[in-house]
């Protein structure tokens, strides 16, 4: 295994999108470094089992379905043929090209890049294990803890098959299954399952609770699903898998649920997407005085410092949102308070994106948060019939939605659900983090036509009619 060194300033261990940027971070304030990673290169879950190529394999199945819709715009293509190991040779390659080049950013800030699997033996000690079994111990002043997490799997039902895969194996398409069941209706299961849809595969979702995305904010929500009625095969609410056995043909499933005929039914392969777990066992918590809570998530406060001085924790590791960009941010803070430095993690928006077609995307303050906290809000939504940048790109079908304070006009939360979602979403973080009024978006003259105008108009909202929305008060009409 590559050399431990005896001693560092600061010991990260993970290497993703949390551990690799608060490695940076530190490394850019003159702290000594050492960086402790299972694979080759850092990029985590993210880089190699999550964000990166599921958006690699989301761009295909746009492509694909664009190319079926441009019939409606008098443009007529053949089949597609699909050359999977084409497709995945692709997304392979996006991802060695970005591991690699954080490789080269390591060296480049000469942190001590150890490859191995890290475990506190005290408080100021890892003890590093190699994949060949073989170790050594690195003493540390301080460590950041950024192992990340796992997919969830059904305690009931564990099987062990190629047939079942989680978004891991997911990814790794090596043939088009005929049918898929994806367990789950949350964002990952519905970015893969429509990867699979759009490959022609005949895709059946199932979630137990009465919404898709339960998370997001239901008009968002419903926007989504009402696409998803067409790209799915089947979307099942209200419904639990209750069995599932390996058969010749598949796997055999069965369903309880109030609108299910078919109790029974046999899919080529299944997707298991509940959710993901903390690693936060065999890293050795208990050598130390982190705290974690009753699902594993470290504890941590503001400033990512455990209930152990010299051990901060960063990332999925320390609970929810479970998001690259707040695993990032979360690590610059941690790296800068280690530093001497005046950090705290104290967002007020932190964006979600679901890149499913349409995607969905909010931040900040949502209706339902809102409503469970007796909060009064004023909500203005702008519907993208009115945008004519949607009506040029044929989806008119999106919204965007401001949440203000109805005493002020300060910008609390944006909700946006519609294509290119995920990119508009900026603005409305900026706002929120800026404290902007809707006045601020409603005067700051947005480019025509683009979709980054239906956040201009949805603030005008907040204020009455915008340019493209007339609405007569009852008394005009
Ligand atoms: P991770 O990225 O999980 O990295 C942890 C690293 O620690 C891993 O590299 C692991 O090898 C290493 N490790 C674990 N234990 C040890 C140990 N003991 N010693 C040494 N190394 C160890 N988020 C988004 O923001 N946008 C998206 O579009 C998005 N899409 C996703 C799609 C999928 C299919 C999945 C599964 C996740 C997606 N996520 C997305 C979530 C995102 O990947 C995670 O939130 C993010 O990777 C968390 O970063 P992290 O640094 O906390 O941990």
């Amino acid at each position: 295994m590559s050399e431990i060194p005896e001693t560092t300033q600061v010991a990260v261990v993970g290497g993703g999108p949390g551990g690799y940027a608060a490695a940076f971070r530190a490394a850019d304030l003159g702290l000594d470094v050492a960086l402790i990673e299972l694979e080759k290169n850092p990029g985590g879950t993210c880089l190699y089992r999550g964000c990166i190529p599921s958006k690699a394999l989301l761009h295909v199945a746009k492509v694909l379905t664009e190319a079926r819709e441009a019939l409606n715009w008098g443009i007529t293509f053949g089949e597609p043929a699909i050359d999977i190991e084409k497709m995945r040779a692709r997304t392979y390659d996006v991802v060695e090209k970005l591991t690699s080049g954080l490789g080269q950013l390591c060296k480049a800030r000469k942190i001590k890049y150890v490859r191995g699997r890290g475990a506190l033996v005290d408080a100021n000690t890892l003890k590093i294990t190699a994949d060949d079994g073989s170790d050594g111990q690195m003493h540390f002043e301080y460590a950041i803890l950024a192992p990340g997490s796992r997919p969830s799997l059904l305690q009931n039902f564990l099987i062990d098959s190629p047939r079942i895969m989680t978004s891991t194996t997911a990814l790794m398409i090596r043939e088009i299954p005929e049918s898929l069941l994806v367990i789950g209706g949350g964002y990952i299961g519905l970015e893969l399952g429509s990867v699979y849809a759009a490959l022609g595969t005949r895709v059946t979702v199932v979630e137990m609770g009465g919404v898709l995305l339960p998370t997001a904010d239901p008009d968002l929500a419903k926007i989504l699903a009402g696409r998803m009625d067409h790209v799915m095969h089947e979307i099942l609410l209200n419904t639990k898998v209750v069995g599932m056995e390996e058969v010749e043909q598949g796997v055999r499933i069965a369903l309880d649920g109030p609108d299910v005929e078919q109790k029974e039914r046999v899919f080529e392969k299944v997707l298991i997407s509940i959710g993901r777990k903390p690693n936060s066992s065999g890293i050795g918590l208990k050598t130390s005085k982190v705290e974690v809570d009753g699902h594993g998530f470290i504890q941590v406060d503001g400033q990512r410092r455990t209930a152990d001085p010299s051990i901060f924790a960063i990332g999925d590791v320390t609970g929810q949102p479970m998001l690259a960009h707040k695993a990032t941010h979360e690590g610059h803070v941690a790296a800068e308070v280690i530093a001497g430095q005046h950090a705290v993690f104290e967002p007020r928006a932190i964006p979600a994106v679901v890149f499913t077609d349409p995607e969905v995307a909010w931040c900040g303050l949502t209706e339902v948060d809102a409503q469970r906290e007796g909060r009064a809000i004023k909500v203005a939504r702008f519907p993208w019939g009115a945008s004519g940048r949607a009506s040029t790109l044929g989806r008119p079908e999106g919204v965007t939605k401001i949440i203000a304070d109805p005493e002020t006009d300060v910008i609390l939360g944006v909700g946006i659900a519609g294509t290119n979602a995920g990119e508009l979403i900026s603005e409305g973080a900026l706002a929120i983090e800026m404290g902007a009024l809707a006045s601020d978006i409603e005067l700051t003259i947005h480019p025509h036509p683009t979709l980054g105008e239906t956040i201009m108009e949805s603030a005008e909202i907040i204020f009455g009619p915008s340019t493209h929305v007339y609405r007569p008060k009852k008394e005009d009409a």
